[in-house]
Order: structure tokens, then C-alpha cells, then sequence
């Protein structure tokens, strides 16, 4: 009996080690599979906060995983700076003001200050059409030679330009801007600049003429040889078709092929390239006061 109930604990004993061996291998499988899957969450949840750089770490997480993420933030919020930053520039030209700059803008809402008269003011050596030693033949010192190179590279090509007016006074803008507000009536706006307004008295502005349009100043100009070299050249001397067909509303002017303006290499390259107008270049509109 006692034999046989020795054995009979011995396998109750058994057992029961058996299924405490059982209980625990469950319990390590258990908190293996919760670790693992902790783990598992934890990672993802890294890989989040890396995608979305405004996700702050969460308490209670490695201090690696909090690490990454504001490092992460970080990083993208200066980068969002930076790209802020660049299309301001790109986006935000200061208008230019300055009657002396080679870029100022001068149009019916940007006048020149009164009684501005230009500080370097020359008779560029290029033919003109007439023989009188007038105040428009006048153009400001780097415009005058960049229009002595144009049209010494017309010559080369066969072509021989004439240069018809320049320098402006405000007077004697004034006096133009009566005679053709008479004629036109109230249009004198488009035709002619009220005074202050006009590019020619800035010196940075040439009219330009050949012989095939009897030295005249009109659309014809746009037609001949000479007027097609001009549109197609001109920038790379510095200057510009201030008044362009189909940008009537934009600047305020009739087509003007023969009206010149200097602006510089730089800048006249920009707009052709651009097919900008100087009022499209500030982002200026006519039509807000
Ligand atoms: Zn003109």
C-alpha cells in the first residue's frame, strides 16, 4: 500500500510538474509573443513619426525613437524655411524706384520725381535723320554706348539705323502732351505720356527709325529688315521693346516698335527671354491705383 502509494504520489507529482513545466512554457510563449509584439509597435511606430515630421515623439518611448523624430522635425521645419525663404525672392522684385537706376520703372503710375533731370547726360556717336544739334539727341552715358554698339552691329549685317529721339525734357514733354491731347482728345494717354511719366525723360529711351520708312516713327517699322533685327537683338545690347504688340493693357501704350529702352544686358535678356514687359517684371498692374 504504502508502495503503491508512492507511486501513486510520485505520478501525482509527476503531474503536476508536468503541467507547472506546461503553465510556464505557455506564460514564456505568452511574453515572448508581447514583447515581440511591443517591439513590432515600437518600430512602426518610429517609422511613423520619421514620415510625418510634425509627430512628437510619445512619452514612454525609447529616447533613440524620441531623438529621431524631433531631429526629423527639425530638419523639415528648415527645410520649409528655406524653400519660404526662396520664393519670396523669386516671387517678390521691389519695384524700382530709382530715377538714376538703369531699371527704374517710369509709367502713368510710377512718374519721375519733379524737375528730374539725368546726371550724365551725352550725344551718342549714330546717325540721326536731321541735322540740328538738339536736346533730343541726348541719351545717359551707358545707354548712349550700348546704342552706338547696336547699331554699329546693324551695320555689319547691312543695315543702317538712325536714332530719332532720346532725352526729353519735362517742358518739353509737357508741350508734346498739349499738341497731342488736342489732337487726340482724351486718348492723349495712350499716345503720349503726361508729363513725368514719359521714359524719354529718364534718358534710358531712343526712338529708333530707317530710311525704308521715311525716318518715321510708325508700325511700318516693324515690318522692315531693320525692325525685325531690332526685336531680335536688341536685349543683347541692353535694351528693350518697351511697348510690345498685345500688351496694350499692360503697359499702358500703344504697339511702339521703334520706342528703345535701356535696362541693361542683364535685365533686357531676362525679359525677352520671358517675354516680360517692365510692368509684368514688378508685378505692376495699370488698372490698380
Ligand atoms: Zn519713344
Amino acid at each position: 500500500m504504502d508502495d503503491h502509494g508512492s507511486i501513486l504520489r510520485s505520478r501525482a507529482e509527476r503531474q503536476r510538474q508536468e503541467r507547472r513545466k506546461k503553465r510556464l512554457s505557455f506564460r514564456l510563449t505568452l511574453i515572448f509573443t508581447v514583447v515581440t509584439g511591443m517591439s513590432l509597435l515600437l518600430l512602426s511606430g518610429v517609422h511613423l513619426a520619421s514620415d510625418s515630421p510634425h509627430t512628437e515623439g510619445k512619452k514612454g518611448r525609447k529616447n533613440t525613437a524620441i531623438a529621431l523624430t524631433k531631429h526629423k522635425t527639425i530638419e523639415s521645419d528648415q527645410n520649409a524655411t528655406k524653400k519660404e525663404s526662396h520664393t519670396d525672392e523669386a516671387e517678390k522684385i521691389e519695384v524700382d524706384t530709382d530715377p538714376t537706376s538703369h531699371t527704374v520703372l517710369v509709367n502713368q503710375t510710377h512718374p519721375l520725381p519733379d524737375g528730374y533731370v539725368p546726371p550724365d547726360l551725352v550725344i551718342p556717336d549714330v546717325p540721326f535723320p536731321f541735322r540740328e544739334n538738339l536736346p533730343k539727341k541726348q541719351l545717359r552715358r551707358e545707354a548712349g554706348e550700348a546704342l552706338e554698339q547696336l547699331f554699329a552691329e546693324a551695320e555689319k549685317q547691312g543695315m543702317r539705323l538712325y536714332a530719332q529721339s532720346g532725352y526729353r525734357s519735362y517742358e518739353r514733354q509737357k508741350e508734346l502732351y498739349a499738341f497731342k491731347g488736342n489732337r487726340a482728345g482724351g486718348a492723349a494717354n495712350q499716345v503720349s505720356a503726361r508729363p513725368g511719366t514719359s521714359e524719354h525723360q529718364t534718358g534710358l529711351a531712343m526712338d529708333i527709325t530707317c530710311s525704308a520708312v521715311g525716318f518715321k516713327l510708325n508700325r511700318s517699322f516693324a515690318q522692315t529688315r531693320e525692325g525685325r533685327w531690332v526685336a531680335e537683338h536688341a536685349h543683347q545690347h541692353g535694351f528693350i521693346i518697351r511697348y510690345p504688340e498685345g500688351k496694350e493693357e499692360i503697359t499702358g501704350y500703344t504697339y511702339e516698335p521703334w520706342h528703345l529702352r535701356y535696362v541693361g544686358k542683364k535685365m533686357a535678356t531676362e525679359l525677352k527671354r520671358k517675354n516680360l514687359t517692365l510692368e509684368e517684371y514688378y508685378e505692376v498692374d495699370l488698372q490698380k491705383k
